[in-house]
Order: C-alpha cells, then sequence, then structure tokens
C-alpha cells in the first residue's frame, strides 16, 4: 500500500536514542525530503547503554541524548523529546502510555513509527530482541489505538485542551521481523542514514565492520523491490 508522507506529521516513538536510527532513518531523510515534518519521542534514559563503568550514569544519558539530538539534525528532523523513563526497564504502562498520548494529542501525527513489539527473536539469524524494544511497540500501539482517540482515557490531558486525535497510519520497523508488507526505498538518504548513525559515537567501536553490515542488510531488503538500499516495515493502516 501506498504511503503518501507528503505534508503529513510523523512521530516515531521508540525506547532508545539510536533505535530509528538503526531501524528507519534512511526513511526518515526520504520522507523528510518528500515534504514531512517529523518529531521523534525516545522513551528511555540511555542510561544502560554502555559497558564502560567509567562513565557515569548521568553522563550517559546526557551523551546519549546530545548524539540523538545531533543524529535528528543530519535527517532534517524537527525537534526530539525524551521521556527519560529508566532504560532496561521499560514497560507498557498508563504512564507510559499516557506520555504516548501526549505527544500524540499535541503534534497530532497522520503516521506513527514504533518498533514491531512481536519481534521477541530471531533464530535463523540468531537474535533476541531488546525487552524495551518490545514494551515501547506495545506502547506505541496502544497509545494509537485506542488511548489517543478515545475521549474518556487520560481526562487530564482533555482538560489541558489535548482532545481524541486519529493516527490513520502505523508502520513498525521490521528488520528480523518476518511480516515486513512495506518497504521503502533508501538508495539515495542511505548517506545520511550512515551519517546519522555515527552521530552515537558511543554505541559503535568498529566503523567499518558497522557500515558494512549496515549496507549488506539494506542491500539484502534493497532486492526486494530492485533498488540498490531499502529499509522495510509492518505498515498498518487503520480503516477507521
Ligand atoms: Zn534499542
Amino acid at each position: 500500500m501506498i504511503l503518501e508522507v507528503k505534508d503529513r506529521t510523523i512521530l516515531a516513538v521508540v525506547a532508545h536514542a539510536d533505535d530509528i536510527d538503526f531501524g528507519c532513518a534512511g526513511s526518515i531523510a526520504a520522507f523528510v525530503q518528500q515534504g514531512a515534518k517529523v518529531y521523534y519521542l525516545i522513551l528511555t534514559d540511555g542510561s544502560k547503554g554502555s559497558e564502560d563503568l567509567s562513565i557515569s550514569d548521568e553522563k550517559l544519558v546526557t551523551m546519549r541524548e546530545e548524539e540523538q539530538k545531533n543524529a535528528a539534525k543530519v535527517l532534517g528532523v524537527q525537534h526530539v523529546y525524551f521521556g527519560g523513563f529508566t532504560d532496561g526497564e521499560l514497560v507498557n504502562s498508563s504512564e507510559v502510555r499516557h506520555l504516548i498520548v501526549r505527544y500524540i494529542r499535541t503534534l497530532k501525527p497522520a503516521v506513527v513509527i514504533s518498533t514491531d513489539p512481536d519481534v521477541l527473536y530471531n533464530e535463523e539469524i540468531g537474535f533476541i530482541n531488546h525487552p524495551d524494544h518490545r514494551a515501547a511497540g506495545h506502547a506505541a500501539l496502544d497509545s494509537v489505538f485506542p488511548f489517543a482517540r478515545n475521549a474518556r482515557t487520560f481526562p487530564d490531558l482533555w482538560e489541558q485542551g489535548l482532545k481524541s486525535h486519529v493516527v490513520h497510519d502505523v508502520l513498525l520497523t521490521s528488520f528480523n521481523s518476518k511480516r515486513a508488507n512495506h518497504v521503502v526505498d533508501i538508495t539515495y538518504t542511505f548517506d545520511l542514514k550512515i551519517k546519522a548513525l555515527m552521530e552515537h559515537k558511543s554505541q559503535i567501536d568498529d566503523v567499518k565492520g558497522f557500515r558494512s553490515t549496515m549496507e549488506e542488510r539494506a542491500r539484502r531488503i534493497g532486492k526486494e523491490i530492485n533498488v540498490e538500499y531499502a529499509e522495510s516495515f509492518v505498515h498498518i493502516h487503520l480503516s477507521r
């Protein structure tokens, strides 16, 4: 199904700084170039994202926020919001959904992007999905439907003037998902994706190996639609 993004607002809701860049930075850049306004909501503080214990949690949180803001700038993203929930402890709670619903009702996105909560593992490539990624996807889907559109949910938001909002399309990043049904050509934005990813300096030690892994992944997906590089998603179009 074609997804029109021109003049539309897109909100990406994920667990960690770098999840969007790994999953779909090439598509984000393409959507921006096609005239979309893109916002990020990063739910956790990223405080578990380093094995180097000489860096304090506070320092790591600040570093990762800066890295994410710089990466977003590379792609032309409007703004990055941070939820501040503890990294590694994200659950699909009412508190998390309240935050997501607040941003959905404030920014009024036509499209919400998140991570596929159904991906628990992929035995073919030897991969277990991070629990925060699953929790983020669950909370984002629940927020899109029913909570952002349900007038009786979160009356405090309603009192602040944040009325119901209907999101029409959801894209779930689907690397490792077996259910991808939507492929985006990122041939012309692949270099921007790498550039954005390189901003996450605390997360990448082997730059060369990293680039070739990303190339190989994007190439494999690109073959599906006969382009050089692509990213894939599960696309859910909400019919009402
Ligand atoms: Zn992550």
